[in-house]
């Protein structure tokens, strides 16, 4: 460390879920992680409530999932408003209420516990960045203003994760097409109110939707049909919202007594890329979109999830050549695919009567179980199937289903086998086949149990699967002796040349 001046491996900015859960992996696998947070205390706003079924699975796979107690759950959620089921296998069907601000502290707590260097009341001013092609000693270094003055921390790789609207973004000028917001939705949490609940109630004049919670305060969300987003400097004030309300509903709801008041409308960006050099960008910083069915969050917990194991594998010299690019790769088209489902909800929600006619085909086709299946595939992010290279294996690319395994040690999960985020094989065959010569040569970064599925489970039939660290099934095959082709290269691509 110079007397100036913090080093480190990876510097994140921003403490929100995305680099919490980021600073949390890249601890797990090995790095020295710095975190420059602005705020000096933790928000208490009222956020995204939702996590879907795979952010589920991937909290259970790190061990998480016992801090959350037993959230409520409903398999009830929707599509641009219109009813739909999301019932999937999944050990976590269906949406899971979990407040924001509890999701951060439990992210907080493990990424603090496994040694995270969080520093709060940092705000990040500048960026320089080394040379391209500089050889040894390429750097990212970021300029942060503290309580003490400036700090110049440096690190091998620096992580966006500033959210919707990303210093970094702008420090650097990264490209970020899409729209601004043309609708929005203005809402408040309010007390002493006695209105009825409301489920995305189209009105002639508008949509609103009430929700009374447990301890009394109702949340209201409305929008007038044809109005259209307000540049805003500052956040709705209530007035304006019980003025709409009334105009919508006939309903008074100005008595009541607003705890927060927010707007968000339907903007729609995405970053070109989510690398620029030696630095990437993870969650809102990457995409913005509207928080319609809660996705945002989810979305940016598995950009971490993704990125993590993939960064920490670089930096310590785990990774094979064009490891770190994966990441955009994978990330940036399920981005571009929820940022699409999300632009088609909007619409069919803050539409007026002109799209009516979309609205009932859709509710018709979503009876049919394909493509009931389809859309909930994609909002619970069950679906997400990588391209884990040559194979005709129905499970390469996807997640690791849930599974119960009988190994030497008893019974094991496979989101157990996930919790020191390794990667791992595993010879289903229990270990009664020939050895898996290929293996030998990645003792070190992946292990390897013998285990045997539970009949009838979705990994019976299967002889030998290779997972990576975030769950995705790098490779599947008959397993042991001769039907192992293909299982070299997959052990190369995903964990670097053997040693
Ligand atoms: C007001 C509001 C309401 C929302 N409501 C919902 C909802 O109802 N449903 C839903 O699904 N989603 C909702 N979202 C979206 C959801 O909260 C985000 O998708 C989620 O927080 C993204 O996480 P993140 O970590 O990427 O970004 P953030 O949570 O925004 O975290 C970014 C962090 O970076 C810090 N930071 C920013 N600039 C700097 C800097 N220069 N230096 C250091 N630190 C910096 C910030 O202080 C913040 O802690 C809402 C978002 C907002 C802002």
């Amino acid at each position: 460390m110079a007397a100036d001046r913090l080093d480190t491996q990876v510097v994140v900015v921003g403490a929100g879920p995305v680099g919490l859960m980021l600073a949390g992996e890249l601890r797990l696998g090995g790095l020295d992680v710095v975190v420059l947070e602005k705020r000096h205390v933790h928000t208490d706003e009222s956020r995204a409530s939702t996590l879907h079924a795979r952010t589920m699975e991937i909290l259970d796979s790190r061990g998480l999932l016992i801090h959350f107690g037993t959230p409520p759950n409903e398999t009830r959620g929707h599509f641009g408003g219109i009813p739909l089921d999301l019932t999937l296998p999944s050990p976590y069907p269906g949406q899971w209420k979990v407040p924001q601000t509890r999701t951060e502290a439990v992210l907080e707590e493990w990424a603090l516990s496994l040694g995270a260097d969080i520093r709060c009341g940092h705000e990040l001013r500048a960026l320089t960045q080394s040379r391209v092609g500089a050889g040894e000693g390429q750097y990212v270094q970021a300029e942060a203003a503290g309580r003490d003055g400036i700090v110049q921390v440096r690190g091998q790789y620096l992580v966006a994760c500033d959210g919707e609207d990303s210093t970094v973004r702008r420090l650097i000028g990264a490209d970020f097409p899409g729209h601004d917001a043309r609708r929005e939705l203005l809402r408040a949490d309010v007390e002493g109110i006695g209105v009825p609940d409301r489920r995305f109630n189209r009105l002639p004049q508008g949509l609103a939707v009430a929700a009374r919670r447990n301890d009394g305060v109702t949340r209201v969300m409305v929008h007038e049909f044809g109005s259209s987003a307000r540049p805003r400097a500052e956040e709705a004030q209530f007035d304006e919202i019980a003025t709409i309300w009334k105009r919508v509903t006939g309903e008074d709801i100005s008595g009541g007594k607003p705890l927060w008041v927010n707007s968000f409308g339907d903007a729609n960006r995405q970053l070109v890329s989510y690398r620029h050099g030696r630095i990437l960008f993870a969650g809102d910083a990457a995409h913005r979109q509207m928080p319609i069915g809660g996705q945002a969050l989810n979305l940016g917990l598995q950009d971490a999830f993704n990125l993590g194991w993939k960064l920490a594998a670089t930096v310590a010299g785990r990774a094979g050549d064009g490891m770190l690019d994966t990441y955009h790769q994978e990330r940036h088209a399920v981005g571009r695919r929820v940022l699409a489902n999300i632009e088609a909800q909007a619409r069919l929600l803050l539409g007026g009567r002109e799209v009516e006619p979309v609205r009932t085909v859709l509710a018709e086709l979503i009876a049919y179980t394909p493509v009931r299946e389809h859309l909930a595939g994609m909002i619970s992010g069950l679906d997400i199937r990588y391209d884990a290279g040559p194979g005709g294996h129905p499970l390469l690319g996807a997640r690791l289903p849930h599974s119960v395994l009988l190994s030497g040690e008893g019974h094991l999960t496979t989101s157990q086998l996930l919790h020191p985020g390794r990667g791992i094989l595993i010879d289903l065959s229990g270990g009664t086949g020939a050895p898996l010569r290929p293996y030998s040569g990645w003792s070190e970064r992946v292990s390897l149990l013998a285990a045997l599925p539970r009949a009838g489970s979705a990994l019976d039939g299967t002889g030998c699967v290779l997972v990576r660290p975030d769950g995705h099934v790098a490779w599947a095959g008959p397993g042991t002796g001769t039907g192992t082709a293909g299982l070299r290269q997959a052990l190369e691509r995903w964990f670097g040349p053997p040693r």
